[in-house]
């Protein structure tokens, strides 16, 4: 993970823009199988991958003081694709479109030069044992083994650009064809005026909550920190489920909450330093439904 933090903060040391920044340290860990996303997803039922990924951007609109604009992408259900996140990225910038699914989207990434691959290509032997031990004993039908391990960044650049980016294999025992929040611009991911989030965890209620949106607009008065504790704070009222989120908000404050066994973080500071954390749970975790 931190390798990853590092590529995205020599581009932003670089003067390179956040989008840049967050897209280049979500690739680093689609790539790594240790992650719960791109290579070494969890696998469906059907034991194949299908993955889910999204970004935003805002950045301050030209000659409007104060004013910002802002970029979305995302893809649902790819099969074929290295980097999912690449993908969401052009979506966002070539078409019109915000979410493209299946595959069409894939079709799209074939036609822009984008890596595909075969679906057996993203299956790692972890994922696999664990896809077999848990059809095994039939857990995952009734979801009670949810790895964790879905991956997402989220930065500023000295301009003031700001970006959330977020990829995933979903959960374990997911039918073929469900999308989670990764894909779903304001739920998984979100950005605008004043900071950009991603999110982990239970999909299906962070998509009900639209907890990136959320979280982004309760910084509206309070800090990074305070705004991403209080949106789990109320995903656990509202649905009893476990989340985690990153957010940065446009004063560069870094803000971070989760109710799950464990999440980890990893920071580059405008002070030049990094930092990896194991991010206590603002609660106990979620029981499972
Ligand atoms: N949020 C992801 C999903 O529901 C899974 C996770 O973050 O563990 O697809």
């Amino acid at each position: 993970m931190m390798e990853a933090v590092r590529r995205g903060a020599a581009i932003l040391r670089g003067g390179g823009s956040a989008l840049d920044a967050v897209v280049a340290s979500v690739v680093a860990l689609e790539d790594d199988p240790l992650f719960n996303a791109g290579y070494g997803s969890v696998l469906t039922t059907e034991g194949s991958v299908e993955m889910d990924a999204g970004v935003m951007a805002a950045w301050p609109a030209q000659g409007r003081r104060g004013a910002f604009e802002t970029g979305a992408g995302a893809v649902a259900a790819v099969r074929r694709v290295k980097n999912p996140v690449v993908l969401a990225r052009a979506i966002m910038e070539h078409t019109g479109h915000v979410l493209m699914a299946g595959a069409g989207a894939e079709q799209f990434a074939r036609k822009l030069g984008i890596p595909l691959c075969r679906n057996a290509d993203l299956i790692s032997e972890r994922a696999l044992r664990r896809w077999r031990s848990g059809m095994a004993r039939g857990a995952l039908e009734s979801r009670a083994e949810r790895p964790h391990g879905t991956v997402g960044a989220a930065a500023i650049d000295a301009r003031g650009r700001m970006a959330a980016a977020v990829s995933t294999g979903g959960v374990t025992g997911k039918m073929p064809g469900r999308v989670g929040d990764c894909a779903v611009i304001g739920a998984g991911v979100f950005a605008e005026r004043l900071g950009a989030a991603c999110a982990t965890g239970d999909g299906e209620a962070i998509i009900t909550t639209a907890l990136c949106r959320q979280a982004v607009g309760a910084l509206e008065g309070a800090s990074a920190q305070r705004a991403a504790g209080r949106a789990i704070a109320r995903l656990i009222a509202a649905r009893r489920a476990e989340a985690g989120i990153i957010l940065v908000d446009r004063a560069g404050q870094i803000g971070y909450a989760h109710n799950a066994q464990s999440m980890q973080v990893g920071i580059f500071d405008s002070a030049g330093r990094f930092r990896h954390v194991w991010a206590a749970p603002i609660a106990p975790p979620a029981r499972r439904r």
